[in-house]
């Protein structure tokens, strides 16, 4: 098979775009600021002129595009190709597949951005030549993926792995932007740490991550991962608070899934072996021994480009190439 296919990583603040061959290897990439406020006809035009950018840096031809890829936020229909409902993005009921093939050539697959990531660990990153596998993205927010049998799992109408709303712990008088109290990303993500940062400090806690910001309301997950690096006692609580949370979470999946693999990736893994190691050991502790003795936890591979990466994996396993 001759061609080339082009992956679209849509976001609320930007579009990312690549073109690449048929190995996935990345021939030319576009960015763009996304122009979110100028409504579903703005963005769609944004993403072809996108596409035309990337085939014309690598003088290609439109027609040789064999299929293009669309990571974007949920939730979605992913077979009709529709985006119900993206406040980030101003997209309400959109049928972007429709849209987009109207001006393209070839067709268009749409895809969750964090099942997208994980198509793009489980292909070209991490997960290559493991079968079963749960990527995680821990930032703002949680998200997940899950690859069962090397294809992704999407449940009843494509809200699976929509893992940053399982109940952790619903004592805690947290809630979640879903309503619910106590969920996974409302506990343990990087935003969650940034709150329990701030707290710490309105309570009076003495702490180093005063020093590295100017207001109290400035401090975020970074300044509290920062301070705990320089061993500040009060940071690193909060770490493993939270690395506990997160261990728990983990564990549960290890015992629904038995995957072989846990990929963990997003903003809050740059604190590396401060998050991986205690995950590592509680998942050890608390998840069954027959799933605890074969899963490996590893650190995502791809880095920023994992969306862009996942669009061009989701192209390539919807026209055949990726089995
Ligand atoms: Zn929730």
């Amino acid at each position: 098979m001759e061609g080339y296919v082009v992956g679209v990583d849509l976001g609320g603040t930007k579009i990312l775009t690549a073109l690449a061959n048929l190995e996935g290897r990345i021939l030319a990439k576009s960015r763009q600021l996304t122009k979110a406020k100028e409504g579903p006809e703005a963005i769609i035009n944004q993403i072809v002129a996108s596409i035309e950018e990337v085939t014309g840096k690598a003088n290609i031809d439109n027609s040789k595009i064999r299929a293009v890829g669309v990571g974007c936020p949920g939730p979605l229909n992913v077979e009709k190709g529709i985006i119900y409902n993206t406040p980030n993005l101003n997209l309400k009921n959109v049928n972007i597949k429709e849209a987009l093939e109207a001006k393209l050539t070839a067709p268009v697959f749409i895809e969750n951005d964090a099942n997208a990531a994980a198509l793009g660990e489980k292909w070209f990153g991490a997960g290559q030549e493991r079968d079963n596998l749960i990527y995680i993205t821990i930032s703002t927010g949680i998200g997940g993926g899950i690859i069962i049998n090397r294809r992704l799992y999407h449940g009843a109408n494509d809200s699976a792995g929509e893992i940053g709303h399982i109940v952790i712990d619903p004592t805690l008088d947290v809630e979640c932007g879903c309503g619910d109290q106590g969920c996974w990303e409302a506990i343990a993500s990087g935003t969650a740490i940034g709150r329990l940062g701030r707290e710490a400090i309105k309570q009076g806690k003495q702490s180093k991550m005063t020093d590295l910001v100017s207001e109290i309301e400035e401090i975020d997950g970074a300044t509290v991962t920062k301070a705990a690096a320089n061993a500040d006692k009060v940071a690193l609580g909060i770490i493993e608070r939270v690395t506990n949370y997160l261990g728990i979470g983990v564990a549960n999946l290890v015992n629904i899934l038995n995957p072989e693999m846990v990929i963990i990736g997003g903003g809050v893994t740059k604190a590396g072996k401060m998050i991986l190691e205690p995950i590592r050991e509680i998942v050890a502790e608390r998840a069954l021994d027959a799933p605890a003795g074969v899963v490996e936890i590893v650190s995502a591979e791809l880095g920023d480009d994992v969306g862009v990466i996942g669009a061009i994996a989701k192209a390539l396993v919807e026209i055949g190439v990726l089995l």
